[in-house]
């Protein structure tokens, strides 16, 4: 063996056991009491083993002009600091542009960067005939999801866009939907921007729920009139869980992601004095503590299946500059957070199990997006990303303390119960005791399967 962890509380989706790892190579070979002396042995004592943690949301490379100060480098030194092994990094597609070309840039800025191993999703920024031509090919070489935004240049192009969904279905592909109502938060913001309403404390008003609401029925609806199964991204309200919540009942093939920030924060945010509640505009913005909840409640019943970053690393300068709110640079730092706050807002605090922790950030990711068993699971075979994560820690949110580039963090001040000690990816170690070791190229492009449902 080259590695061998014990002593360690191994934790997957289906349940929590004692077990020492063996480590060969880039995956697991061993699992159980008796793991033969190793190369190395790391002493997983009172830790927790996980499965290294997937984020299927972020936004690291660069497409110019871009006000993001996070690269694949930086933005995933602070994955591997947080235990996010993997990450699924949306490519962005403007008009008049092939995929293909598309494809080509983020790989080639992720192979040589990314210090995690990364797959792409596909953005359809122009579902012209010949860019839904495209698709087949993508499919096949390991591109298995696509990305569509309802919120905008969509109302103009409705049809051509059920064709690349029915498309993407027919191929054996998930499409990521962004469900928010494009015409509707038009007239919203023109009002209020027309009443000299500019101030960020009217963003949320701009973007309500209802608004949210129908967009995800109409994509329901898209998944009904198609056949092809739909993951709604960073859904962020009650009203809109509800409509995904009966489509799912109907037996649709219908799949849920939330956003760390509706989980632990809410509009009130908006309403600080000065540009203070810039920092925190994202598209859906923050809603109500009755939406928090109701997100809490369907991560813990099953109605949203992952939780995921939409990772942008934005600086305050470029979000505090714009006139009024509907200019103000959309997301923000997130993906270090990701694994430590879930554990600590959730199982520490008694809302969701450890086994559905680890289903949320790693095994329902990893099924969902095609990479499973080879992520998303500790089980013989299946690749060394492992994360040795100690409970016992306590640790204050401090934006100077984290690895983003971005200047300032959200949860700046929150006190997080419990951080990763070791992060391992395909057997190498990449975080230790505070620093990030792994090196830039380090991690593999992850070719994907074919959607296979949950
Ligand atoms: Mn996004």
């Amino acid at each position: 063996m080259d590695l061998a962890i014990r002593k360690g509380t191994v934790v997957t989706a289906a349940g929590t056991f004692q077990a020492d790892i063996g480590v060969q190579g880039a995956q697991v070979m061993l699992l159980g009491r008796e793991v033969p002396a190793a190369d190395r042995e790391l002493d997983a004592a009172g830790l927790y083993v996980l499965p290294g943690g997937i984020d299927v949301h972020t936004h690291l490379g660069r497409l110019r002009p871009f006000q993001g100060v996070d690269d694949f480098r930086t933005g995933t030194r602070a994955a591997a600091a947080g235990g996010v092994t993997t990450i699924c990094e949306y490519v962005i597609h403007p008009r008049d542009t092939s995929l293909a070309s598309q494809v080509e840039q983020w790989l080639a800025q992720g192979r040589e960067q990314s210090i995690v191993d990364f797959g792409l999703h596909l953005h359809i920024g122009d579902p012209r005939p010949e860019v839904l031509n495209e698709m087949p090919a993508l499919v096949e070489a390991g591109y298995t999801s696509f990305k569509v935004f309802m919120n905008r240049n969509f109302d103009s192009r409705v049809r051509e866009y059920l064709t690349a969904l029915e498309r993407a279905g027919a191929l054996g592909a998930l499409t990521c939907i962004h469900c928010e109502d494009e015409s509707i938060i038009g007239h919203l913001t023109d009002n209020l921007l027309g009443q000299g309403k500019t101030d960020v404390r009217y963003f949320a008003q701009s973007r309500p729920a209802f608004s949210e609401a129908v967009a995800t029925a109409r994509a329901v609806a898209f998944a009904e009139a198609t056949g092809a199964p739909v993951y709604i991204v960073h859904l962020s309200s009650a009203a809109a869980l509800e409509v995904t919540r009966r489509a799912r009942a109907r037996g649709l093939p219908v799949y849920v992601e939330t956003r760390p920030i509706y989980l632990y924060l809410t509009r009130e945010r908006f309403d600080q004095p000065g540009k203070e509640g810039n920092k925190y505009v994202g598209y859906p913005p923050l809603r109500d503590s009755e939406d928090v909840s109701a997100l809490w409640d369907g991560l813990r019943n099953g109605d949203i299946q992952t939780v995921a970053t939409d990772h942008v690393g934005l600086s305050f300068a470029p979000k505090a500059e714009p006139p009024d709110f509907s200019r103000i640079p959309a997301g923000m730092s997130n993906l270090e957070t990701l694994v430590p706050m879930l554990y600590s807002e959730g199982v520490a605090k008694g809302r969701i199990s450890l086994p559905r922790f680890v289903e949320l950030i790693a095994t329902n990711p990893a099924r969902l997006f095609g990479m499973f068993p080879r992520k998303g699971t500790i089980a013989i075979g299946s690749d060394a990303d492992l994360v040795l994560f100690d409970p016992s820690v306590q640790v204050t949110i401090q934006a100077e303390q984290m690895h983003s580039q971005a200047d300032y963090d959200v949860y700046e001040g929150f006190t997080v119960q419990g951080w990763p000690k070791v992060v391992l990816s395909r057997g190498q170690v990449i975080f230790q005791d505070g620093r990030v070791v792994g090196r830039p190229g380090q991690g593999q492009f992850i070719p994907r399967e074919r959607f296979g449902g949950l």
